[in-house]
């Protein structure tokens, strides 16, 4: 496995010469724009690695998951779902999802928990006295989904993140307005950055899509959360999770993930692997375009796709 690892990085790497690196967020703009990482834990406890793995990346949209996961468990499935819908929005991330006439039915329904303004409702679902322990949750669960206790935040491009992330202040008002967010803007928007700045590398990723991948079990047998909470975060990432790509992702790829700006990818491919993509150059939607085009080959090669 690895030596094919080896040889899709080696194919792909000059491809993230056609992406670039994010710099909305300024802190992220330092990032390598060549570089190129894989790894992969499969059913059979074989760990693979290859290229830019062991680089340290914050987790951006890739918490989305993890945010659905733990309003899941802190609420159960009809009342996250009551709030927030699950239909592909066709728009990029950070979209106000509707123009006019908003209130708070029509606006749910616009919107999943894999774009920005589901995400940041999601914080609000989370259970916590403030919310600073409502984030030490997230990332408690982020620590036990990866088996990684050193999990930690990246506070520079937190402090970026905060300091320029006012169309995420024009979204969460929008829904603050409409009666869709409840409790301090500004209090609930240091929660969701936060959480996006969380830094990781590609064997949590491949560790947390693992344990998505295996109806909630790690790969030790141990039950982390219910298998049908792994259903509900699995088919609301098949559908919205690569955003406006999300589509041709299914095509080409076809397996349930999540990108996020960052340059991270987490493919998770049922019962048999959880995969972790780094690359950090992205495509005009914001998906890592080499990492997209490691996963096709991967896909095509391990015949991965569900379809
Ligand atoms: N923190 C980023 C934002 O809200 C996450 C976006 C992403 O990774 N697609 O803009």
């Amino acid at each position: 496995m690895e030596g094919l690892l080896n040889e899709l990085i080696e194919q792909c790497r000059p491809d993230t010469a056609h992406g670039k690196v994010a710099s909305y967020i300024p802190a992220l703009a330092q990032a390598d724009p060549n570089a190129l990482g894989v790894y992969i834990l499969d059913r059979n406890g074989l760990h693979s690695q290859g290229g830019d793995s062991q680089v340290r990346f914050t987790i951006q949209s890739i918490i989305k998951p993890i945010l659905l996961l733990q309003a899941l468990m802190d609420n159960g499935e009809a009342f996250v779902r009551g709030r927030v819908g699950v239909e592909s929005t066709g728009k990029p991330f950070d979209a106000i999802n509707i123009a006019d006439a908003v209130n708070q039915e029509i606006l749910s329904e616009h919107i999943n928990p894999m774009v920005n303004m589901g995400a940041i409702v999601m914080c609000t679902l989370i259970q916590g006295k403030d919310y600073r322990e409502r984030f030490d949750r997230v990332l408690e669960l982020t620590r036990l989904l990866a088996n990684d206790p050193s999990i930690d935040v990246d506070e520079e491009v937190y402090r970026s993140e905060k300091a320029t992330g006012n169309k995420n202040r024009a979204l969460a008002f929008l829904m603050k307005s409409c009666g869709l967010l409840e409790g301090d803007v500004e209090e609930v928007l240091d929660c969701y950055f936060r959480a996006c700045s969380i830094r990781v590398d590609c064997r949590d990723l491949a560790r947390i899509a693992f344990v998505l991948s295996n109806k909630g079990r790690d790969f030790m047998g141990n039950e982390l959360f219910p298998a049908r909470y792994a259903h509900y975060v699995n088919a609301v990432m098949m559908t919205c999770g690569m955003y406006d790509g999300a589509g041709d992702f299914a095509l080409t790829v076809g397996v349930p993930a999540k990108s996020g700006v960052g340059g991270g990818i987490m493919a998770v491919v049922p019962g048999r692997m959880g995969i972790g993509i780094y690359s950090p150059a992205l495509d005009k939607k914001g998906n890592s375009i080499a990492g997209i085009h490691v996963l096709r080959r991967l896909s095509r090669q391990l015949e991965l796709s569900i379809f």
